[in-house]
């Protein structure tokens, strides 16, 4: 079950989902969009952050943003971990594929159900992320979904993004999010 949107105020021809990796990458993303025409909603989804209560941390400063931006935000029930290491077991050279395919896979999906016109997401202003893969993933689950994907290059905006959302004193994360990130972090090293 998705909640926090108003299926009744989606009916704007320029409707967009914008899938949320964090509030601090949110932050000048959503203001982005909006200054495009968009009339913009949230998207909770990702179970590539472990473990558990750091997940839970990241969506409560989420939540907190999007309450001060008045940005309707849904956040899909569960915690798809299961899902999450099942792609991702013997292939973690790949993990960054599966991991993308997997959130931009059900935003596309809740974009369909809930009427929106075309789905983005915050990884793309972040210069820590597989900048060329998020765009082909994000073209082929178009593709598949028969729901457009918003690209833009928002990298150079990185810090801006983060000095919207310094004031608020909501957390913000030290690694990517999954375990093999946490590892790579902390114990500087490269896992391949
Ligand atoms: S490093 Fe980040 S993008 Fe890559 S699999 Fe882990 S959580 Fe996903």
């Amino acid at each position: 079950m998705i909640n926090g949107l108003d299926k009744a105020k989606i009916t704007d021809v320029k409707s967009l989902l914008v899938h949320c990796c964090c509030a601090h990458c949110a932050a000048y993303t959503v203001d982005y969009w909006r200054g495009q025409g968009y009339e913009v909603g949230a998207l909770w989804y990702n179970p590539n952050i472990h473990p558990y209560m750091e997940h839970q941390q990241r969506l409560e400063a989420m939540q907190e943003y999007a309450r001060g931006a008045n940005l309707p935000l849904s956040v899909v029930d569960g915690y798809d971990i299961i899902d999450y290491f099942r792609r991702v077991a013997g292939n973690e050279a790949q993990r960054c594929r599966h991991c993308f395919e997997l959130r931009l896979g059900k935003t596309a999906e809740v974009a369909a159900e809930q009427g929106f016109n075309a789905f983005t997401t915050t990884l793309l202003i972040s210069p820590h992320q597989k900048h060329d893969l998020i765009r082909e993933v994000g073209h082929r689950v178009s593709e598949a979904s028969g729901v457009a994907f918003l690209y833009a290059d928002l990298r150079k905006r990185y810090s801006d993004s983060r000095h919207i959302t310094k004031g608020l004193g909501i957390y913000r994360q030290q690694y990517c999010g999954c375990v093999y990130s946490e590892w790579e972090r902390y114990a500087d090293v490269k896992i391949e």
